[in-house]
C-alpha cells in the first residue's frame, strides 16, 4: 500500500481503524491467555509460571507479558471489563494498574468486594496513566509504590522499591554495628553482605555446593559434608560409620549390615542413600514420613537445586519455591527411597498431582495454581 498516495482524512480513519483491530486482537490474545491458564497449559510445556511461558514460548517483552497477564486476570475477575477494554475506554495499562491494586490491597488485608472493584474500574475508564495512578494513590495512600527492577547493562540492575521508617531505622543500625568491617557501607554492599550470607547458609542446609572461593593450591579447609563435589564418598563414608563390626550401634538394619560388609565399594550413590535411610529404621511406603536430612539435601543436591521437570527435553530449572516429590504418589504406594523421590517447583509438584490421581481430586489446588500461574 502507498501510503503517500492517500489523502489526510483516509490516513487518519485507516489509522484508527488499525488502533482498533489491534485492540480487537489483543482481547483475543488475552482471551486465549486466560483459556491456556485454565487449563495449566504453561505448566505441561514446562514453564513454571504464565509469565515465564508468555516471555519465552510467545517471545513477548516482560512489560508486554505482565500487562497482558494482569489485565487477562482482571477480565477474568471483572467480565465487564473486557468490553471497556475493547471500546478504548480502559487501556491496556491501566487494566493491569488496576489488577496489581487490586493484588496489593487484598495483601494488605483490605480486599476490595466485586461492587468495589467494578466502580474503581469504572472510574479508571478514559483516564491516562497518570491520572489512574493518582486515582489508586488517592483510595489507598498507604500501600507501598509497587517494586521495580530495570536493566542498566549486562551486569547491572536497578532494583526499586519502598520501606518502611522502621525497616529504614535496622538498616541504619545494621550499617553502624558493620562499620569496622565494612566501612561506609553503600546500600547495595550491605544487600549483598546480607543476601551472600543468608544464600551460603540455606544452600549449605539444601546441601548444594556452598560458594566459599578457593585459592588455587589451597586446600579445602571445609568439612567433608560442606564440600559437595563427591557425594559417593559423602555417603561412603557416613555408611561406613554406621558399619556395626566397627561401632557400638545395635540399632544397625540388617539390609546396611549385609550390603556394607559385602558390597560397599560397588554400591551406586543411590544405593548408598537407602543405606543410611535403612540404617536406623525402615522408611515405609505409602504414607508420609519426615525424610531424613542427608535423603533430603541428596535429592537438593542431585538436582542441583532446580526444578526437574521435563517436557521433551524442556526442564523448568525454576528456584521458586521447590518441594520434595514423589515420582509414584504415596497415596498410589509410592515409596520414600530416594529412587522415588525428586526436586519440584511448587507448581509442577501439584500438576505432577494432577496428572496422577486425576483433575477431579485436585479442582481446589488447580484454583490456586491458576492463580500463581504469573
Ligand atoms: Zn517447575
Amino acid at each position: 500500500m502507498n501510503l503517500k498516495a492517500l489523502t489526510s482524512d483516509q490516513l487518519l480513519s485507516e489509522t484508527k481503524i488499525i488502533v482498533s483491530e489491534e485492540r480487537r486482537i489483543t482481547a483475543k490474545l488475552i482471551e486465549h491467555l486466560g483459556e491456556i491458564n485454565q487449563r495449566l497449559l504453561f505448566l505441561k510445556l514446562g514453564y513454571s509460571s504464565l509469565f515465564e511461558f508468555v516471555t519465552k514460548e510467545l517471545g513477548l517483552s516482560e512489560g508486554a507479558a505482565q500487562r497482558r497477564i494482569q489485565t487477562m486476570r482482571l477480565v477474568t475477575d471483572l467480565p465487564e471489563t473486557r468490553q471497556a477494554f475493547e471500546k478504548g475506554s480502559l487501556s491496556l495499562s491501566n487494566a493491569a494498574k488496576l489488577q496489581s491494586y487490586f493484588h496489593a490491597i487484598k495483601k494488605a488485608g483490605k480486599a476490595k468486594t466485586i461492587e468495589e472493584k467494578k466502580a474503581i474500574a469504572k472510574n479508571a475508564e478514559n483516564r491516562s496513566q497518570s491520572q489512574c495512578d493518582r486515582m489508586l494513590f488517592e483510595l489507598s495512600p498507604e500501600l507501598p509504590t509497587p517494586e521495580k527492577t530495570r536493566i542498566l547493562s549486562p551486569t547491572v540492575r536497578e532494583l526499586k522499591f519502598s520501606v518502611s521508617e522502621e525497616l529504614f531505622d535496622k538498616i541504619n543500625r545494621l550499617r553502624d554495628l558493620l562499620s569496622h568491617s565494612h566501612p561506609n557501607a553503600t546500600l547495595a554492599e550491605l544487600m549483598d553482605f546480607l543476601v551472600t550470607g543468608h544464600l551460603t547458609k540455606i544452600e549449605k542446609t539444601k546441601g548444594l555446593p556452598t560458594r566459599k572461593a578457593q585459592t588455587p593450591g589451597q586446600a579445602d579447609e571445609r568439612p567433608e559434608e560442606d564440600r559437595g563435589e563427591s557425594p559417593n564418598q559423602k555417603w561412603t563414608a557416613k555408611v561406613t560409620r554406621k558399619n556395626p563390626n566397627k561401632t557400638a550401634d545395635k540399632n544397625t538394619d540388617k539390609v546396611a549390615d549385609q550390603k556394607n560388609s559385602e558390597s560397599a565399594k560397588n554400591l551406586d550413590e543411590t544405593d548408598q542413600i537407602n543405606l543410611i535411610c535403612t540404617a536406623g529404621k525402615t522408611l515405609p511406603a505409602g504414607i508420609r514420613v519426615s525424610l531424613p536430612v542427608q535423603l533430603k539435601r541428596t535429592v537438593w543436591s542431585k538436582a542441583d537445586g532446580k526444578c526437574e521437570y521435563v517436557h521433551q527435553g524442556r526442564r523448568c530449572s525454576s528456584r521458586y519455591q521447590l518441594e520434595i516429590d514423589h515420582t509414584q504418589p504415596l497415596a498410589l504406594g509410592g515409596s520414600n527411597e530416594s529412587s522415588n523421590l525428586k526436586l519440584l517447583c511448587r507448581r509442577h509438584n501439584g500438576f505432577a498431582a494432577i496428572q496422577a490421581l486425576g483433575f477431579a481430586k485436585m479442582s481446589s489446588k488447580m484454583s490456586s495454581m491458576r492463580k500463581r500461574g504469573q
